[in-house]
């Protein structure tokens, strides 16, 4: 089980998307979970994705803030990963 940084429910693990910081610095989705770095949890729902930029659940997961632009592109990259 992990939890969601955006609305902070709990759910198993392949409910989730991972989000993952790598050690450059890349964030990046990770639908299979097989990226190496910090890894951040979220319900395949946008509405938790814009929960965890205003709780800062990034920032806080990730131990730094994503750059606003990267933010947008991270947020259409999930748009499609939950959409297909
Ligand atoms: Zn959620």
């Amino acid at each position: 089980m992990r939890t969601c940084i955006g609305c902070n429910g709990i759910r198993p693990k392949q409910e989730l998307l991972r989000i993952v910081r790598q050690e450059d610095g890349t964030v990046s989705l990770d639908p299979p979970g097989t990226l190496n770095g910090r890894g951040a949890y979220l319900c395949r729902n946008l509405n938790c994705f814009d929960l965890a930029v205003k709780r800062k659940g990034f920032a806080r997961t990730f131990k730094a803030a994503i750059p606003g632009d990267e933010t947008a592109g991270l947020r259409d990259g999930f748009e499609r990963a939950i959409s297909s």
